[in-house]
């Protein structure tokens, strides 16, 4: 398991609960974990709160980690991790005083003295995690932090023994690596993360990246895991859009040119995937990270035979990395429980009853599952004849199919499960009553929003299911009514369609310029995003993606206007205000995504049965609906039954 920060790295008191987050990934069968970058010393820490272990008090902390994991048979590495200019604190230190894009601090230039000192503190930080009982470090070498800013030239301007050329601005790493391996001895590992593809002007050239990893092998290195991009690289490397091991041909040159293990990562999170990479040859091991986060169970399912029950990471960031970056312990969109086994692991009441989850959708077949793990003997309602809700509809998106392979495990999950699954079943308040239900879960979820203005009834108006269903035709001139993350959606599908016929991959490297020019794609048609309020679009999205959204919609050319009054639809196209200027905007087609409304009529009917009923996901509240709320409610009201 790849290393990730869960936002606890810094808070000893709490590493009981870290202690089981890694101990339920290695009972679920994977082989080696790396933990969240610890700093070797407190200028290298990543936030105020220092996640630094560079003091002997610590060490007991973390033999908690180690022995919980060792207690189901895995085996963890201690990641050292210098921040850098990356460090987000007033007092970061870097190679040169060069300010990252990504940061508001300047950094100030280490002293040669200084470095010596560093290079001293990431060896105490190996003796510390051999006393802690680690079973080796990785030495973070990518995306970015302290070593990446010594090697580039981008960010490496000395001109003393640590800087020009090559050979001196890898001093650095190759100080570190023989000063930990001195630490570690023969029977622990040294892995270090190397920077496979630095995706930087001014970062690594391949041949460098090459020679580098020769050079680190010859100093002490067991094992490479791989990193790509830098954090301020304007590229996506672990997102949606990115294709499943989009970068394995760059992990590929490294392994050619050493002779010990190279582990690849980035984007990849289906046992298929897996097997293709090792079948090809790519690379020796694979590293996952957010997807143990989805599925602790992730490699006992695929050793099994259950690969088609493993819940799937779906590449949102939006509970993981976005809750790191506002100081939150991070969780999973698809698994609430992570950094919370402890909680989940008692919280069942333990009487068994016959509950009714009503609606298909996420939130409801999140609460179906968790109620049958519980022991409740649970019949699934569902109006459609599929499973999914507004899951099916985010799976058309170009770059997110795995939401359409999540929709998939979970419905694997539900059938072998002790669960009556009743789709095309649209039932009702005497239904539920008068089969001994105990309890009802309604989670029936949302309906669009209808537009409210004149003319809202005219052949060009479609609402965005038709559209990403590909039940509604759509014309060269398209309007978007709405810019929350559907409107964002729907522009970016439309911008796709009829677009030329080329690999996923192709098209993602010309957009993003890796290996070549950038040459985005065009959209064959002329798109016109709105809304009524002011301000600028898309800040409602990720932070950790919405940047990507936003760059492939500039691409595709699509128009925004905020700030506009609707006032009506007709043959000339809609009629609207912007400022005080009353204008006309022709359209073929204009697309309502204007939110949601609850669907929730089977709560009122339900009022008089006697039946204990909960309401959950969208049926409960369509503002700002997301499916991390949905999915957390599911499985948070299956533990109160
Ligand atoms: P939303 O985020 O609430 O956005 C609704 C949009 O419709 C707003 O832009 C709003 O803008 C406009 N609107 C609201 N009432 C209107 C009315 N009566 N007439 C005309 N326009 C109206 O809802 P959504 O886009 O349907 O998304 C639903 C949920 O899914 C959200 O939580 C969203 O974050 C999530 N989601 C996220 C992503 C993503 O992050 N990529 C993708 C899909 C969905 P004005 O009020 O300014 O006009
Ligand atoms: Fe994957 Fe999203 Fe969960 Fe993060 S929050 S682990 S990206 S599914």
């Amino acid at each position: 398991m790849g290393s990730m920060h869960t936002g606890l790295e810094g808070d000893p008191n709490r590493f009981d609960e870290l202690a089981e987050f890694y101990a339920a990934r290695a009972k679920g069968g994977v082989g080696l974990i790396v933990t969240g970058g610890y700093a070797p010393n407190f200028a290298g820490r990543m936030k105020d709160k220092p996640c630094a272990f560079d003091a002997e008090e610590l060490v007991d902390a973390h033999k908690k980690i180690t022995t919980a994991v060792h207690r189901e048979g895995g085996k963890i590495l201690l990641q050292i991790l210098h921040a850098g200019r990356y460090g987000y604190h007033s007092s970061i230190v870097a190679p040169s005083a060069i300010k990252s894009p990504i940061n508001r601090d300047k950094p100030r230039e280490l002293s040669e003295e200084e470095i010596e000192h560093t290079v001293q503190d990431y060896a105490k930080t190996a003796r510390l995690a051999m006393e802690a009982g680690y079973d080796g470090v990785e030495v973070m070498g990518s995306e970015g932090y302290l070593i990446s800013q010594f090697l580039a030239p981008r960010t490496n301007h000395r001109t003393d023994a640590w800087g020009g050329v090559l050979e001196n601005r890898a001093r650095f790493p190759m100080e570190v690596v023989k000063s930990v391996k001195k630490e570690l001895g023969k029977s622990s590992i040294l892995s270090y993360r190397i920077s496979a593809t630095d995706l930087m002007d001014g970062g690594l050239e391949p041949e460098e990246i090459i020679w580098l990893a020769k050079e680190l092998e010859m100093s002490g290195v067991d094992c490479f895991g791989t990193g790509i991009g830098w954090h301020e690289s304007l590229v996506p490397t672990i997102a949606a859009v990115v294709p499943h091991a989009a970068f394995a041909d760059s992990i590929h040159q490294i392994k050619k040119a050493v002779s010990v293990p190279v582990i690849a990562s980035n984007r990849i999170n289906l046992p298929s995937t897996v097997e293709s990479l090792l079948v090809a040859g790519k690379a020796d091991l694979i590293s996952m990270a957010r997807p143990f986060l989805a599925d602790p169970d992730f490699v006992n399912k695929a050793l099994n035979g259950d690969a088609d029950k493993i819940s799937v990471c779906i590449g949102c960031n939006q509970a993981c990395l976005d809750h790191y970056f506002v100081n939150k312990t991070i969780s999973c969109l698809v698994n609430p429980k992570v950094m919370r086994e402890q909680v989940f692991a008692s919280s069942s009441t333990g009487i068994a009853r016959k509950v009714a989850v009503v609606g298909g959708g996420v939130a409801g077949v999140s609460a179906a599952l968790e109620a049958a793990r519980n022991g409740h003997e649970v019949t699934l309602f569902e109006a459609r004849d599929s499973l999914g809700g507004q899951f099916i509809l985010a799976a058309k998106v170009p770059g997110k199919s795995d939401y359409g392979r999540y929709i998939e495990a979970v419905g694997s999950q539900l059938r072998s499960g002790r669960i009556t699954l009743c789709l095309s079943q649209a039932v009702g308040a005497s239904d539920l009553a008068n089969n001994g239900f105990e309890a009802v879960i309604v989670a029936t979820g949302i309906a669009p929003r209808e537009l409210d203005i004149l003319g809202n009834d005219n052949p060009k108006v479609v609402g965005y299911e038709d559209v990403l269903n590909g039940n509604a035709e759509v014309g060269g001139k398209v309007l978007i009514i709405g810019a929350g993350g559907i409107g964002h959606d729907v522009a970016l599908f439309i911008s796709h369609m009829d677009s030329p016929d080329i690999s996923e991959l192709d098209a993602f490297e010309k957009q993003w310029g890796i290996g070549r020019e950038r040459d985005p794609q065009k959209s064959c048609r002329e798109i016109t995003m709105l809304k009524r309020s002011e301000g600028p679009f898309g800040k409602t999205l990720g932070k950790s993606t919405g940047w990507i959204l936003r760059q492939e919609l500039k691409d595709f050319s699509v128009d925004q206007i905020d700030g506009v009054t609707y006032r009506k639809i007709d043959e000339q196209g809609l009629h609207v205000e912007v400022g005080d200027e009353s204008k006309i905007l022709p359209a073929d087609t204009i697309v309502v995504c204007a939110g949601q409304e609850s669907e929730n009529s089977l709560v009122k009917e339900l009022e008089n049965t006697g039946l204990s009923v909960h309401v959950i996901g969208g049926a409960k509240f369509a503002g700002e609906l997301d499916a991390k709320r949905a999915i957390s409610e599911g499985v948070q009201i299956a533990n109160a039954l």
